[in-house]
């Protein structure tokens, strides 16, 4: 533990096998760790947030995954679809709100239509001029592309034109033997690949996620977070790292028990530790309550992600929490750090 703390005190990148021989450390161990490479790599002492909003613009989804309590399921989840004026209308009042961030989420479908997506990032960026659009998935991207008939970089070209700012990461858990279990019908490891190496291609930022909680093994997170590391040493697309725990309730993987906190905290000091070419780890909230996330600053986590308004996806598995601009302020500042405001690609906005 002594030589990796001098190794990550230097800002030295530490090895898959010297990440596997951390299963069984300490949360303190950990801790110290990503402190240590927090103040390696300069992060100081502030912590970002934004205020931005989800719209679920709707439910229906092939894929089916077993992680998922979101997706339409005849007699259990009844399917929606937001018309545009509907999402228009939740836009502006978002706007009114403080937003400064829209995010587009919805279920892959037969009919996602590309021609859709675009008109409708067109008719926001119309009303709302100013609002970053960090929208739809990779495996979204991918569909559209699919439905298309057109290659993954002319898709995101189209979306970008359209008005698209970023794409969020939504990577699930990057081991191919995982996502054939649990979400076989969606986008491979290598298809996931292929959508962010698009949005390079088109200079366009993304963030990696992680969900874990799967009935995954240490070895496959890291796995995961090696996968993350390489193509962000190729393409630097990822501006932050985001895990979630899986929430399994109303999900066909209830029987798996909730990761505990200690066990969050793990792992967002482990992803500090090793993702050394990404500068923002960020915590995940939503499913953990302001409370974890607070500690989670303490294990290396230097921004406490959106607001989120209104995000459903978690909320379907029975999730309560929610927060505003004032909860993360008060949540950084009792950590200690100072909190400041960002846009969608992570600058300050005000402290
Ligand atoms: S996680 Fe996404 S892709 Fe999977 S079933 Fe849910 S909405 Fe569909």
């Amino acid at each position: 533990m002594e030589n990796l703390l001098k190794k990550v005190g230097a800002n030295q990148r530490i090895s898959v096998e010297e990440a596997l021989g951390l299963e069984g450390a300490s949360l303190f161990e950990l801790a110290r760790l990503a402190q240590a490479r927090c103040a390696a790599m300069g992060l100081g002492n502030r912590v970002s947030y934004i205020v931005n909003r989800m719209i679920n613009y709707s439910n229906a989804c092939f894929a089916k995954c077993k992680f998922c309590a979101y997706h339409a399921r005849a007699g259990v989840v009844e399917k929606f679809v937001l018309s545009d004026d509907e999402i228009l209308k939740i836009a502006k009042d978002a706007e009114r709100n403080g937003a400064v961030q829209i995010m587009l989420q919805g279920g892959l479908s037969q009919d996602a239509s590309l021609d859709w997506a675009c008109s409708i990032l067109r008719k926001i960026k119309a009303q709302c001029p100013k609002m970053f659009l960090h929208v739809f998935s990779p495996s979204e991207v991918f569909v559209f592309a699919r439905n298309a008939g057109i290659s993954l970089e002319e898709c995101v070209r189209r979306l970008k034109e359209a008005g698209a700012d970023s794409v969020p990461g939504a990577a699930d858990m990057l081991v191919e033997k995982i996502r054939k279990d649990v979400s076989p019908l969606k986008t491979s490891v290598e298809e996931w690949k292929s959508a962010i190496y698009a949005l390079k291609k088109n200079g366009m930022f993304s963030s990696a996620t992680m969900t874990f909680g799967l009935g995954e093994t240490f070895a496959d997170r890291i796995e995961h977070m090696r996968v993350v590391r390489e193509i962000q040493d190729e393409t630097n697309v990822f501006k932050a790292f985001i895990a979630w725990p899986l929430a399994p309730e109303n999900t066909r993987l209830s029987h798996i028990p909730r990761v505990s906190a200690v066990e969050f905290l793990k792992t967002i000091a482990l992803a500090r530790i090793f993702l050394d070419n990404i500068g923002v780890v960020q915590s995940g909230w939503l499913t953990e309550g302001m409370k974890v996330a607070e500690l989670a600053i303490m294990t290396g986590c230097n921004d406490m992600g959106g607001v989120l308004m209104d995000e459903m996806v978690v909320k379907s598995a029975g999730i309560g929490n929610s927060t505003t601009a004032g909860g993360m302020r008060a949540a950084i500042l009792a950590a200690g750090k100072i909190p400041f405001e960002r846009d969608g690609l992570y600058e300050e906005l005000k402290a």
